[in-house]
Protein backbone atom coordinates (compact mmCIF):
# COMPACT_ATOMS: atom_id res chain seq x y z
CA UNK A 1 0.00 0.00 0.00
CA UNK A 2 1.59 3.35 -0.90
CA UNK A 3 0.12 6.84 0.03
CA UNK A 4 -0.77 7.73 -3.65
CA UNK A 5 -3.28 4.88 -3.21
CA UNK A 6 -4.55 5.55 0.43
CA UNK A 7 -5.58 9.10 -1.63
CA UNK A 8 -9.36 8.50 -2.53
CA UNK A 9 -9.93 7.35 1.72
CA UNK A 10 -7.87 10.64 2.97
CA UNK A 11 -10.04 12.83 1.14
CA UNK A 12 -13.15 11.37 2.79
CA UNK A 13 -11.72 12.13 6.22
CA UNK A 14 -12.46 15.40 7.99
CA UNK A 15 -9.53 17.84 7.12
CA UNK A 16 -8.25 18.29 10.70
CA UNK A 17 -8.35 14.63 11.44
CA UNK A 18 -4.37 14.44 10.84
CA UNK A 19 -2.57 14.15 14.44
CA UNK A 20 -3.15 10.64 15.94
CA UNK A 21 -2.47 9.91 19.40
CA UNK A 22 -1.50 6.07 20.28
CA UNK A 23 -0.93 4.80 23.66
CA UNK A 24 0.78 2.45 24.10
CA UNK A 25 4.11 1.51 22.27
CA UNK A 26 3.59 -2.43 22.74
CA UNK A 27 2.74 -5.01 20.40
CA UNK A 28 -1.02 -3.67 18.79
CA UNK A 29 0.71 0.64 19.63
CA UNK A 30 3.56 0.45 17.36
CA UNK A 31 1.50 -1.39 14.57
CA UNK A 32 -1.09 1.06 15.03
CA UNK A 33 1.23 3.85 14.73
CA UNK A 34 3.17 2.22 11.36
CA UNK A 35 -0.32 2.43 9.46
CA UNK A 36 -1.12 5.73 10.61
CA UNK A 37 2.30 7.01 9.86
CA UNK A 38 2.37 4.87 6.30
CA UNK A 39 -1.00 6.66 5.46
CA UNK A 40 0.49 9.88 5.45
CA UNK A 41 -1.06 10.85 9.30
CA UNK A 42 0.89 12.54 12.25
CA UNK A 43 1.02 10.05 15.06
CA UNK A 44 1.78 11.16 18.76
CA UNK A 45 2.95 8.02 20.71
CA UNK A 46 2.75 7.76 24.33
CA UNK A 47 4.14 5.19 26.80
CA UNK A 48 4.71 5.13 30.17
CA UNK A 49 8.13 4.73 30.49
CA UNK A 50 10.65 6.22 27.93
CA UNK A 51 12.22 2.85 27.39
CA UNK A 52 8.99 1.74 26.07
CA UNK A 53 8.46 4.62 24.15
CA UNK A 54 12.19 3.77 22.11
CA UNK A 55 11.49 -0.25 21.66
CA UNK A 56 8.02 0.52 20.04
CA UNK A 57 9.36 3.84 17.42
CA UNK A 58 12.48 1.04 16.66
CA UNK A 59 10.25 -1.32 15.98
CA UNK A 60 8.16 1.48 13.82
CA UNK A 61 11.26 2.21 11.80
CA UNK A 62 12.37 -0.75 11.16
CA UNK A 63 8.94 -1.51 10.10
CA UNK A 64 8.52 1.65 7.46
CA UNK A 65 12.28 0.21 5.82
CA UNK A 66 10.37 -2.90 5.21
CA UNK A 67 7.87 -0.92 3.41
CA UNK A 68 10.25 0.04 1.24
CA UNK A 69 12.30 -3.06 0.66
CA UNK A 70 8.87 -4.11 0.05
CA UNK A 71 8.37 -1.64 -2.18
CA UNK A 72 4.70 -0.82 -0.07
CA UNK A 73 6.31 3.27 0.36
CA UNK A 74 9.32 5.03 -1.51
CA UNK A 75 12.53 5.73 0.15
CA UNK A 76 11.25 9.59 -0.19
CA UNK A 77 7.88 8.32 2.10
CA UNK A 78 9.41 6.54 4.44
CA UNK A 79 11.70 9.65 5.32
CA UNK A 80 8.35 11.56 5.69
CA UNK A 81 6.83 9.23 7.54
CA UNK A 82 9.61 9.49 10.40
CA UNK A 83 9.66 13.14 10.78
CA UNK A 84 5.55 12.47 11.47
CA UNK A 85 6.22 10.26 14.64
CA UNK A 86 6.57 11.97 17.79
CA UNK A 87 6.98 9.92 20.85
CA UNK A 88 6.62 11.35 24.41
CA UNK A 89 5.65 9.52 28.43
CA UNK A 90 3.34 12.64 29.16
CA UNK A 91 -0.04 12.95 28.83
CA UNK A 92 -0.21 16.67 27.94
CA UNK A 93 1.98 16.06 24.45
CA UNK A 94 -1.02 14.54 22.89
CA UNK A 95 -3.34 18.07 23.45
CA UNK A 96 -2.88 18.26 19.57
CA UNK A 97 -4.38 15.00 18.65
CA UNK A 98 -7.35 15.18 16.53
CA UNK A 99 -8.45 11.45 17.68
CA UNK A 100 -6.44 9.10 20.21
CA UNK A 101 -6.53 5.28 19.87
CA UNK A 102 -5.60 3.40 23.32
CA UNK A 103 -3.79 0.24 23.04
CA UNK A 104 -2.49 -0.22 26.57
CA UNK A 105 -2.88 -3.18 28.32
CA UNK A 106 -6.15 -5.07 28.58
CA UNK A 107 -7.36 -4.16 32.06
CA UNK A 108 -10.55 -1.52 32.47
CA UNK A 109 -8.67 0.87 35.55
CA UNK A 110 -5.72 0.87 33.39
CA UNK A 111 -8.09 2.28 30.03
CA UNK A 112 -9.79 4.39 32.50
CA UNK A 113 -7.14 6.10 34.09
CA UNK A 114 -5.40 6.43 30.77
CA UNK A 115 -8.55 8.13 29.11
CA UNK A 116 -8.87 10.26 32.62
CA UNK A 117 -5.33 11.40 32.52
CA UNK A 118 -5.94 12.51 28.23
CA UNK A 119 -9.39 14.49 28.95
CA UNK A 120 -8.04 17.84 30.62
CA UNK A 121 -5.33 18.20 28.26
CA UNK A 122 -8.10 17.44 24.34
CA UNK A 123 -9.72 19.88 23.39
CA UNK A 124 -13.88 19.00 23.33
CA UNK A 125 -13.96 17.73 19.61
CA UNK A 126 -10.84 15.52 19.95
CA UNK A 127 -11.97 11.68 19.48
CA UNK A 128 -10.72 8.94 21.92
CA UNK A 129 -11.07 5.64 20.58
CA UNK A 130 -9.63 2.14 22.31
CA UNK A 131 -8.37 -1.07 20.55
CA UNK A 132 -9.52 -2.83 23.50
CA UNK A 133 -10.07 -6.68 22.50
CA UNK A 134 -13.13 -7.36 25.27
CA UNK A 135 -13.86 -4.67 27.35
CA UNK A 136 -17.41 -2.95 27.12
CA UNK A 137 -17.37 -0.04 24.85
CA UNK A 138 -20.38 1.82 26.33
CA UNK A 139 -18.84 1.30 30.06
CA UNK A 140 -15.28 2.95 29.31
CA UNK A 141 -16.80 5.49 27.48
CA UNK A 142 -19.11 6.22 30.33
CA UNK A 143 -15.75 6.77 32.24
CA UNK A 144 -14.84 9.88 30.24
CA UNK A 145 -16.58 13.14 29.68
CA UNK A 146 -17.10 12.52 26.12
CA UNK A 147 -18.88 9.61 25.95
CA UNK A 148 -20.56 10.26 22.10
CA UNK A 149 -16.77 10.69 20.83
CA UNK A 150 -16.11 7.61 22.17
CA UNK A 151 -15.79 4.26 19.79
CA UNK A 152 -13.94 1.17 19.74
CA UNK A 153 -11.47 0.98 16.84
CA UNK A 154 -9.93 -2.72 17.12
CA UNK A 155 -6.83 -3.80 14.92
CA UNK A 156 -5.93 -7.06 14.15
CA UNK A 157 -2.06 -7.90 15.16
CA UNK A 158 0.22 -7.86 13.31
CA UNK A 159 -1.55 -4.67 12.46
CA UNK A 160 0.60 -3.69 9.21
CA UNK A 161 -0.54 -7.05 7.50
CA UNK A 162 -4.12 -7.35 8.71
CA UNK A 163 -7.52 -5.90 6.93
CA UNK A 164 -9.68 -6.15 9.37
CA UNK A 165 -10.92 -3.49 11.43
CA UNK A 166 -14.17 -3.80 14.08
CA UNK A 167 -15.55 -0.45 14.41
CA UNK A 168 -17.41 -0.60 17.50
CA UNK A 169 -20.02 2.09 18.76
CA UNK A 170 -21.28 2.16 22.61
CA UNK A 171 -24.48 2.78 23.83
CA UNK A 172 -24.05 7.00 23.56
CA UNK A 173 -21.49 7.00 20.39
CA UNK A 174 -22.59 9.71 18.03
CA UNK A 175 -22.92 8.62 14.03
CA UNK A 176 -20.55 11.25 13.34
CA UNK A 177 -17.78 9.63 15.96
CA UNK A 178 -18.63 6.10 14.42
CA UNK A 179 -18.72 7.83 10.63
CA UNK A 180 -15.04 9.50 11.49
CA UNK A 181 -13.90 5.91 12.86
CA UNK A 182 -14.68 4.10 9.72
CA UNK A 183 -13.20 6.64 7.54
CA UNK A 184 -9.67 6.94 9.14
CA UNK A 185 -9.50 2.81 9.41
CA UNK A 186 -10.25 3.15 5.32
CA UNK A 187 -7.54 5.45 5.16
CA UNK A 188 -5.16 3.20 6.44
CA UNK A 189 -6.18 0.43 4.01
CA UNK A 190 -8.28 -1.29 6.42
CA UNK A 191 -11.64 -2.65 6.09
CA UNK A 192 -13.90 -1.69 8.80
CA UNK A 193 -16.34 -3.73 9.83
CA UNK A 194 -19.45 -2.14 12.41
CA UNK A 195 -19.92 -4.87 15.59
CA UNK A 196 -22.26 -3.98 18.31
CA UNK A 197 -21.08 -3.70 21.70
CA UNK A 198 -20.50 -7.34 23.23
CA UNK A 199 -18.01 -8.58 25.03
CA UNK A 200 -15.42 -10.14 23.08
CA UNK A 201 -17.20 -8.25 20.29
CA UNK A 202 -17.33 -10.90 17.10
CA UNK A 203 -13.81 -11.46 16.83
CA UNK A 204 -12.50 -12.80 20.22
CA UNK A 205 -16.08 -13.77 21.21
CA UNK A 206 -15.29 -16.77 18.43
CA UNK A 207 -11.34 -16.99 18.53
CA UNK A 208 -10.99 -17.04 22.30
CA UNK A 209 -12.99 -19.70 23.52
CA UNK A 210 -11.29 -21.80 20.82
CA UNK A 211 -7.49 -20.93 21.82
CA UNK A 212 -8.49 -21.64 25.72
CA UNK A 213 -10.22 -25.55 24.05
CA UNK A 214 -6.58 -25.83 22.47
CA UNK A 215 -5.02 -25.14 26.07
CA UNK A 216 -7.29 -27.35 27.72
CA UNK A 217 -6.48 -30.22 24.83
CA UNK A 218 -2.88 -29.83 25.77
CA UNK A 219 -3.31 -29.82 29.74
CA UNK A 220 -5.18 -32.98 29.27
CA UNK A 221 -2.71 -34.83 26.69
CA UNK A 222 -4.96 -34.59 23.88
CA UNK A 223 -2.31 -33.82 21.89
CA UNK A 224 0.91 -32.02 22.03
CA UNK A 225 1.28 -28.76 20.74
CA UNK A 226 2.68 -29.20 17.20
CA UNK A 227 -0.16 -31.77 16.73
CA UNK A 228 -2.86 -29.37 17.87
CA UNK A 229 -1.75 -26.93 15.99
CA UNK A 230 -1.54 -29.02 13.02
CA UNK A 231 -5.15 -30.41 13.15
CA UNK A 232 -6.59 -27.04 13.04
CA UNK A 233 -4.22 -26.07 9.96
CA UNK A 234 -4.47 -29.11 8.10
CA UNK A 235 -8.05 -29.95 8.73
CA UNK A 236 -9.80 -26.76 9.53
CA UNK A 237 -7.25 -24.48 6.64
CA UNK A 238 -6.51 -22.21 9.60
CA UNK A 239 -3.56 -20.45 8.11
CA UNK A 240 -2.24 -20.45 12.14
CA UNK A 241 -3.01 -23.10 14.94
CA UNK A 242 -4.35 -21.79 17.91
CA UNK A 243 -1.55 -22.25 20.30
CA UNK A 244 1.21 -20.37 17.68
CA UNK A 245 -1.56 -18.30 17.68
CA UNK A 246 -2.21 -17.50 21.14
CA UNK A 247 1.98 -16.89 21.09
CA UNK A 248 1.29 -13.81 18.87
CA UNK A 249 -1.18 -12.52 20.29
CA UNK A 250 0.50 -12.74 23.86
CA UNK A 251 -1.10 -15.29 26.71
CA UNK A 252 -1.22 -12.75 29.05
CA UNK A 253 -3.72 -10.79 26.78
CA UNK A 254 -5.48 -14.31 26.02
CA UNK A 255 -5.94 -14.06 29.66
CA UNK A 256 -7.33 -11.39 30.47
CA UNK A 257 -9.87 -11.53 27.64
CA UNK A 258 -11.05 -15.11 28.33
CA UNK A 259 -11.67 -13.15 31.97
CA UNK A 260 -13.64 -10.25 30.39
CA UNK A 261 -15.85 -12.79 28.72
CA UNK A 262 -16.13 -15.17 32.08
CA UNK A 263 -16.96 -11.87 33.94
CA UNK A 264 -19.35 -10.30 31.47
CA UNK A 265 -21.46 -13.75 30.66
CA UNK A 266 -21.34 -14.85 34.21
CA UNK A 267 -20.98 -18.50 32.29
CA UNK A 268 -17.98 -21.29 32.92
CA UNK A 269 -17.90 -22.00 29.55
CA UNK A 270 -15.17 -18.90 29.80
CA UNK A 271 -13.24 -19.75 32.38
CA UNK A 272 -9.63 -19.59 31.34
CA UNK A 273 -7.84 -23.01 30.80
CA UNK A 274 -6.00 -23.21 34.59
CA UNK A 275 -2.45 -24.02 32.15
CA UNK A 276 -3.25 -20.86 30.53
CA UNK A 277 -3.07 -18.87 33.78
CA UNK A 278 0.21 -20.97 35.23
CA UNK A 279 2.02 -20.15 32.24
CA UNK A 280 1.23 -16.05 32.48
CA UNK A 281 1.84 -16.84 35.82
CA UNK A 282 5.58 -17.85 34.86
CA UNK A 283 5.89 -14.86 32.52
CA UNK A 284 5.92 -17.11 29.31
CA UNK A 285 3.60 -14.94 27.37
CA UNK A 286 4.68 -16.42 24.10
CA UNK A 287 6.76 -14.26 21.30
CA UNK A 288 7.19 -11.37 23.22
CA UNK A 289 9.09 -13.01 26.22
CA UNK A 290 10.90 -15.51 24.12
CA UNK A 291 9.02 -18.70 25.53
CA UNK A 292 5.28 -19.86 25.15
CA UNK A 293 4.31 -23.07 23.96
CA UNK A 294 6.80 -22.67 21.24
CA UNK A 295 10.32 -20.40 22.05
CA UNK A 296 11.17 -17.84 19.60
CA UNK A 297 14.58 -15.80 19.99
CA UNK A 298 14.08 -12.18 22.00
CA UNK A 299 12.65 -9.43 20.29
P1 LIG B 1 1.39 -5.03 25.01
O1 LIG B 1 1.60 -5.56 26.38
O2 LIG B 1 2.28 -5.48 23.90
O3 LIG B 1 1.46 -3.42 25.02
C1 LIG B 1 0.76 -2.64 25.96
C2 LIG B 1 1.55 -1.34 26.13
O4 LIG B 1 0.75 -0.43 26.88
C3 LIG B 1 2.87 -1.55 26.90
O5 LIG B 1 3.94 -0.97 26.15
C4 LIG B 1 2.61 -0.80 28.20
O6 LIG B 1 3.79 -0.20 28.74
C5 LIG B 1 1.62 0.26 27.73
N1 LIG B 1 0.86 0.86 28.82
C6 LIG B 1 0.33 0.23 29.91
N2 LIG B 1 -0.28 1.15 30.70
C7 LIG B 1 -0.11 2.36 30.11
C8 LIG B 1 -0.50 3.68 30.45
N3 LIG B 1 -1.15 3.94 31.58
N4 LIG B 1 -0.15 4.69 29.62
C9 LIG B 1 0.53 4.43 28.45
N5 LIG B 1 0.92 3.19 28.08
C10 LIG B 1 0.60 2.17 28.91
O7 LIG B 1 -0.14 -5.33 24.68
P2 LIG B 1 -0.84 -5.38 23.23
O8 LIG B 1 -0.84 -6.78 22.77
O9 LIG B 1 -0.27 -4.31 22.37
O10 LIG B 1 -2.34 -5.03 23.63
C11 LIG B 1 -2.76 -3.68 23.78
C12 LIG B 1 -4.26 -3.61 23.62
O11 LIG B 1 -4.61 -4.08 22.31
C13 LIG B 1 -5.06 -4.46 24.60
O12 LIG B 1 -6.25 -3.81 24.92
C14 LIG B 1 -5.32 -5.72 23.81
O13 LIG B 1 -6.45 -6.42 24.26
C15 LIG B 1 -5.55 -5.14 22.44
N6 LIG B 1 -5.35 -6.06 21.32
C16 LIG B 1 -4.32 -6.94 21.33
C17 LIG B 1 -4.14 -7.80 20.24
C18 LIG B 1 -3.00 -8.77 20.20
O14 LIG B 1 -3.02 -9.67 19.35
N7 LIG B 1 -1.98 -8.62 21.04
C19 LIG B 1 -5.02 -7.74 19.16
C20 LIG B 1 -6.04 -6.80 19.15
C21 LIG B 1 -6.21 -5.96 20.25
Amino acid sequence: MTQMENQPFAKSLNHSMSTIGVVGAGQMGHGIAHVMLRAGHNVLLLDTSQAFVDAGMKRIINGLARDVEKERLTEDQRQQAVTRLKTTTVAADLAAADIIIEAATEKFDVKAAVFRSLEPHCRPETIFASNTSSISITRLAAATGRPAKFVGLHFFNPVPVMKLVEVVPGLQTSPETVETAIALAASAGKTPVRVNDFPGFVSNRVLMPMINEAVFCLMEGVADAQGIDNVMKLGMNHPMGPLELADLIGLDVCRDIMMVLYESFHDSKYRPCPLLEKMVAANWLGCKTGRGFYTYPRQ
